[in-house]
């Protein structure tokens, strides 16, 4: 039987499950953790880290860390999200060839496709360790809200990834799945999807027969964990600017500590009533002296300065309900999904909104995987392991075409069940117009500037007549992953022109094929050299251990030490470079021998 994996490809961290003896299970990664932070980064020497690696340095490597790339998928240059990323990230993005975005790294410039190909590829690696073959196919999760060009340019990085990606399943749709497989009942549910970057609510009917029908979904695909963080960020930020007169914000390394300090409160006020922020030698003062950054964060104060991310959610759940008709008393149960769930005041409200305890009965971190892996299982092996299992999804929303005067017009409307098709009729604006051109888009504004655009294609060769005489055809299809296709007929001549409407955002099909190609090598280097890419990955660990010891106590610790740790750090770097396992595993036991000696050296 053909393995499929299911991934999770998160905004903050990634996971990956499969179906083990009709089972779906999460794999482990190499370092036993079940998820994996979808973070990539480049060393100095260009060596590509992903995930807890690539975290582990961030702080000391952090313009060459990319993280949160999934908030960038299949937007352009020119978005708002760009806009925010450019101000806000450690990292450099510049605009790339086609008005879309890369990611500069070490002076390389990277696709959004690519990096998650990275993070993809890693997911891969680790289902391909664990299974003991490789796997090619996979079930790649998006949030329910993702538009066509988010969703193709996912499916892009499956494919750069060495995957073949069978289908694309909303995340709650798939945490449905997970929560209803085998359960033989009948109810609606309503799914809170909070991550580290979007919010999704799905509601849907799960029917005894294995039929899960979505009957509405709405969502904010700008909505997450890292929104939380920033308003901690800010309020650190402002205090210390308040207190010493200095902006954080213009040094990058200090930017970064502060972070994943603040990320680090918001999960520990998920247990604590209160959390510390202590960061040493933050900056120093023009006289030279340290400044530390040192502030408790109360719950209280915490759910004060995100009332508002949460207050978005809760008027998302009222307008999915309100499309769908149905009232709070109408859904059985809530499911919480995603590492946001777990924050208290997030708890809060969806249980004020609902007046009842959501469900705990499923993992928040895995329960996405695990669906996508029941689903991957139930395409390949439809009668075998599964029984029956029909899933109907619907499209998060309208798709449309921009008309005269800007408007936007409708044809297959939000909340539809998809595979849809629809067809509609449109005539000549101009005498003897011997061509029409249609500008596709996503969105719900009557205004179609205020849409996402997909994408245009032009019809040619019509008959000369009269304005409003000749007659094209347009058929617009969405199809089971939510992806758009769009085909033009005139009427009159029967002329067809079948027209995949390729996001303005996207890669040229040169570009996939040279981004697969290298996917592939790096790959096959990668399995070739486990042994030395294992050490190598121990030294970076080592040399980011030590890269903390010397922040904490730059001034405390023995030069000599400090020295001998350097070198040895140096010296392995450049076994690693050359490929030398035997001299690499010797300068990594005296680096790890130089960086226990530094743990011993006197603190402050
Ligand atoms: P996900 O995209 O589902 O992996 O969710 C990741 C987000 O959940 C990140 O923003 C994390 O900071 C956040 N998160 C994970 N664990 C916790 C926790 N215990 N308390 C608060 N937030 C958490």
């Amino acid at each position: 039987m053909q393995r499929v994996i299911g991934i999770d490809l998160g905004t903050s961290n990634s996971c990956v499950a499969v179906m083990q003896d009709g089972v779906p299970t999460v794999i482990a990664n190499r370092d036993g953790y079940k998820t994996t932070p979808s973070v990539v980064a480049l060393t100095e020497r260009k060596r590509r880290l992903v995930g807890h690696r690539a975290k582990r340095q961030a702080i000391t490597n952090a313009e060459h860390t990319a993280h949160a790339v999934k908030r960038l998928i299949g937007r352009t240059w020119d978005s708002e999200e760009a806009a925010v990323v450019r101000n806000t990230a450690p990292y450099t993005i510049v605009e790339g060839p086609h008005g879309d975005i890369r990611v500069t790294l070490q002076g390389d410039k990277y696709s959004i496709p690519e990096l998650s190909a990275m993070i993809l590829a890693e997911m891969k690696a680790v289902a391909d360790t664990f299974l003991g073959e490789p796997v090619t196919k996979a079930v790649v999760t998006v949030p329910a809200y993702f538009n066509d060009n988010q969703r193709q340019a996912t499916k892009d990085a499956g494919a750069i990834a060495g995957l073949d990606v069978i289908r694309i399943v909303n995340e709650p749709t798939a945490a449905a799945l997970a929560y209803g497989f085998g359960k033989g009942a009948d109810t609606t549910i309503a799914v809170y999807d909070l991550g580290g970057g979007t919010f999704d609510v799905s509601l849907l009917d799960i029917g005894a027969g294995g039929v899960f029908n979505v009957i509405a979904t709405a969502g904010d695909a700008f909505l997450g964990g890292v929104d939380f963080d920033a308003r901690i960020v800010d309020w650190l930020v402002e205090g210390f600017a308040a207190e010493h007169a200095l902006d954080l914000r213009k040094d990058r390394l200090a930017l970064q500590r502060i972070s994943d300090a603040a990320e680090r409160a918001k999960m520990e006020l998920s247990s604590a009533s209160e959390a510390e922020v202590n960061l040493p030698f933050i900056a120093s003062t023009p006289q030279g002296d340290p400044l530390h950054l040192r502030r408790r964060l109360t719950r209280e104060e915490f759910d004060r300065l995100t009332r508002d991310l949460v207050d978005r959610t809760v008027s998302l759940m009222q307008k999915v309900l309100d499309v769908a008709e149905l009232s709070r008393e109408d859904i059985d149960e809530v499911l919480m999904v995603g590492g946001m769930t777990r924050v208290g005041g997030v708890e809060r409200a969806v249980k004020q909104f609902f007046g009842r305890e959501p469900g705990k009965g499923v993992h928040p971190d895995e329960v996405v995987a695990l669906g996508a892996s029941i689903l991957g299982a139930s395409l390949v092996d439809k009668v075998h392991d599964l029984g029956e299992l029909l899933l109907l999804d619907v499209t998060p929303q309208t798709l449309g075409v921009m008309t005269h005067g800007g408007k936007f017009e409708g044809v297959i409307a939000q909340n539809t069940t998809v595979p849809a098709v629809s067809k509609k009729m449109f005539t000549t604006s101009r005498d003897d117009q011997t061509s029409v051109k249609f500008i596709v888009m996503q969105g719900e504004s009557e205004i179609a500037d205020d849409n996402e655009p997909l994408g245009h294609f032009e019809l040619n060769g019509l008959r000369r007549g009269p304005a409003k005489s000749v007659a094209v055809e347009v058929t617009f299809a969405i199809d089971a992953d939510g992806i758009v296709s769009v085909s033009a007929k005139d009427v009159e001549r029967g002329v067809e022109q079948s027209i995949s409407v390729t996001a303005s955002s996207g890669l040229t099909e040169d570009e996939m094929a040279g981004m697969i190609e290298a996917g592939r090598r790096y790959a096959l280097e990668r399995s070739a050299n486990e042994g030395l890419e294992s050490k190598k990955q121990e030294v970076d660990s080592l040399l980011f251990q030590m890269d903390r010891i010397f922040i904490a106590n730059m001034s405390t610790l023995d030069p000599a030490t400090m020295e001998a740790a350097r070198s040895s750090g140096a010296r392995a770097l450049d076994a690693a470079d050359r490929q030398d396992v035997a001299a690499l595993t010797e300068h990594c036991t005296t680096l790890a021998a130089a960086v226990e000696k530094l743990k011993l050296s006197p603190k402050r």
